[in-house]
């Protein structure tokens, strides 16, 4: 599954003597078992970080293992629900939602292994295995990534219990911690510089891909990779660049697959295609789930990148432009204003006039864009590199040990 992801003597052009310092930091840690849960294998944030975090921490002389929960379209539909609704939206469940959740929760508990030393669950959809854990055996961590300032005051009330149990919640945001017993941790995601999605490409190579796709190499593109969702707002996308079209030729690119936890994308992409209309400047592009060579290729031939969405947990998508030196646009939502610190690495917007307007005014000053970019690099090589969120789980694996073990 990992093997392109490189070790950690790998980064050390990038880092110097702190790959030493992290060895040693997690000397005490060697041969310990850790266990990784997520929800699915393939698309969206949670599984592109835990593809880089698991091999370094193998790499440090951890037992790390990654197992995705197992489930299934109607499982899917109420665990998105429960998403939307946590991220602040009405609920639109079946009403037997809780009951599903509970029977999958119950079903996966049978067939799972969790009795590793430390145990990392991530966001809602596994939360209740926490139901597995013997006897307060082992350390477990509810690793939440989404934003959980405004929830559902239903759907944070079941799963609440099941939160509380664990023995530290960690957060992309300080904004998002919840009151909890448990006490909180604040990590900040982060990207592969090494991997196929943020390293270099050859010129030849990112050309190739355009042409692939039919975009015009001459012309600005505005870019957003995202899966087809709702809270991604593509349809808002089109709207900006349809206002920025009225004053600068340019190009919109929309490129995205789905995640197998996600059952929306093709009613989203359906009214995303709708919205463009018949315009050939418009590049709709459905990319399988493993393409991040298209994405890094997409996202290092962009004029800009724009992350318009209206709720983020943190937006790996904004780190992965920053990285590539890109100018980005994006809604100051969620984790998002971490990364794009207005007018310093790139641009914050409210709406769609807003988004239209920072996308013209990008396009008309290209020194400003390109000091953004600059900006952007510096600022995710100090704080969202892989590296680092791995130096976070080692030292908290080490602080749950000082604690009672
Ligand atoms: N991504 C991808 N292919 C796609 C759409 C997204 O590889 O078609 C990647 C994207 O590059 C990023 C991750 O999936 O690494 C999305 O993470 P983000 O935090 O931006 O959003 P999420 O999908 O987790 O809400």
């Amino acid at each position: 599954m990992t093997a392109t992801v490189p070790a950690l003597d790998s980064y050390r052009e990038l880092l110097g003597p702190e790959v030493d310092s992290m060895r040693a930091l997690a000397r005490d840690l060697a041969g310990r078992e850790v266990l990784m849960v997520n929800s699915t294998a393939v698309g969206g944030g949670v599984a592109e970080l835990l593809h880089g975090i698991v091999p370094l921490l193998e790499d440090l002389g951890l037992k790390p293992r990654w197992e995705v929960m197992g489930g299934a379209p109607r499982f899917f539909e109420v665990t998105k629900a429960f998403h939307n609704a946590l991220h602040g939206a009405p609920l639109e469940a079946p009403p037997d939602a809780f009951d599903v959740f509970r029977a999958f929760t119950a079903a996966n508990l049978a067939k799972m292994k969790l009795d590793s030393e430390f145990v990392v669950i991530h966001d809602p959809q596994p939360a209740g295995l926490i139901d597995g854990r013997r006897n307060g055996s082992g350390h477990w961590v509810w690793r939440c990534h989404i934003d959980l300032s405004h929830p559902h005051p239903e759907v944070w009330s079941f799963l609440e219990p099941w939160v509380a149990r664990y023995d530290g919640a960690i957060f992309s945001s300080a904004e998002f911690a919840r009151q909890l017993i448990a006490p909180q941790y604040l990590f900040y995601p982060a990207i592969d510089p090494l991997s196929d999605k943020n390293r270099p490409l050859e010129r030849e190579f990112i050309r190739e891909v355009l042409e692939r796709f039919g975009i015009d190499e001459e012309r600005p593109i505005i870019t957003q990779i995202s899966r087809f969702d709702r809270l991604k707002d593509p349809v808002g996308v089109v709207a900006a660049y349809k206002i920025v079209k009225r004053y600068v030729d340019c190009q919109l690119v929309l490129a995205g697959g789905g995640a197998d936890d996600d059952p929306e994308g093709s009613a989203v992409l359906a009214e995303t295609r709708d919205a463009a209309g018949e315009d050939p400047d418009v590049y709709i592009i459905e990319l399988p789930p493993a393409s991040p060579l298209e994405v890094n290729a997409l996202q290092s031939a962009s004029t800009i990148v724009v992350q318009k969405s209206l709720r983020e947990g943190f937006g790996l998508t904004v780190a992965e432009a920053l990285w590539k030196k890109k100018p980005v646009v994006a809604s100051a939502v969620g984790g998002i204003p971490t990364q794009v610190i207005h007018k310093h690495t790139g641009l914050l917007a409210h709406s769609i006039e807003g988004t239209a307007y920072q996308i013209r005014y990008l396009l008309t000053h290209p020194a400003l864009a390109a000091r953004l970019g600059e900006q952007g690099h510096q600022h995710v090589r100090e704080e969202f590199l892989i590296t680092s969120n791995v130096k976070r789980y080692v030292t908290l694996f080490l602080h749950l040990l000082s604690q009672n073990k």
